[in-house]
């Protein structure tokens, strides 16, 4: 297994709150409202991540999984531009697959792992990786057996980040959360979705909120070795920034 690399995430706030940036290894979990820049995040990363060790990057592919269509290649021109880097050579570097249900989400990992055995894949976006779940799964008593995939989801994910050293990167939704029996809103109102085994099977997971303007907050929600604290970020034209 490769030595352990942060791969940067445009903006030095958040690579300061991230220890470095998004671990490598591992399943970052970035999960908030619509428009709060989960997107962008990853974005970034797709760039990113074929930049030099030195420069903050992993030197090595993006496999994205595109699950509502946001994908958009013109924001990773923009964003090589920023690095100086080749468009064309980064765009040749990202995988993207379009997944339309849970269980085409699970087949396109399961074969995933021939492809990183190819060549090196430094990132694995899956974004979003819970909607499809979700959606699919939305009657009361088909919670269990959405769990049940999603946990399968979940440890293909694991086993792709251990064995290539890659850092998969999910992003999440929120929902309102109304406390179950006593039908009373709780105190933080909003919670991402899958409950316990995301929240398990997640080994950092980063909440995005809005800030002024353009810019946004990230707070490090639950960590193994980061403090819970927040950062300041931006998002621009090319890119996340400061
Ligand atoms: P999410 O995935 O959380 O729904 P996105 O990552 O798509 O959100 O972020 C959407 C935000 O990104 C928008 O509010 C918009 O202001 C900003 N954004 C998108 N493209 C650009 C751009 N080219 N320049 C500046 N900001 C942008
Ligand atoms: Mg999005």
């Amino acid at each position: 297994r490769s030595q352990l690399v942060q791969i940067r995430t445009g903006s030095a706030a958040l690579d300061r709150l991230l220890g470095g940036g998004i671990e490598t290894g591992a399943i970052t979990e970035v999960y908030g409202e619509f428009r709060t820049g989960k997107t962008q995040v990853c974005h970034n990363l797709a760039v990113m991540c074929q930049l030099p060790i030195d420069m903050g990057g992993a030197e090595g592919k993006c496999m994205w999984i595109d699950t509502e269509g946001t994908f958009r290649p013109e924001r990773l021109l923009a964003i090589a531009q920023r690095f100086n880097l080749s468009g064309e050579h980064v765009l040749e570097n990202v995988a993207v697959a379009r997944a339309f249900n849970s269980e085409h989400m699970q087949a396109l990992i399961t074969r995933a792992g021939a492809m990183m055995s190819e060549s090196r894949y430094a990132v694995l976006i899956v974004d979003c990786a819970t909607s499809h779940f979700r959606t699919e799964y939305a009657g009361r008593g088909e919670l269990a057996a959405r769990q049940c995939a999603l946990a399968k989801f979940l440890r293909t994910l694991a086993k792709l980040a251990d064995e290539f050293g890659i850092a998969v990167v999910i992003t999440n939704q929120v929902v309102a959360s109304v406390d179950g029996g006593a039908g009373m809103f709780q105190a933080d109102p909003k919670k991402p979705i899958g409950g316990n085994i995301m929240a398990h099977m997640t080994t950092t997971r980063l909440y995005l909120k809005k800030g002024k303007g353009e810019t946004r907050i990230c707070k490090v929600h639950h960590s193994p070795n980061l403090p819970e604290s927040e950062a300041t970020f931006a998002i621009t034209n090319q890119g996340i920034d400061d």
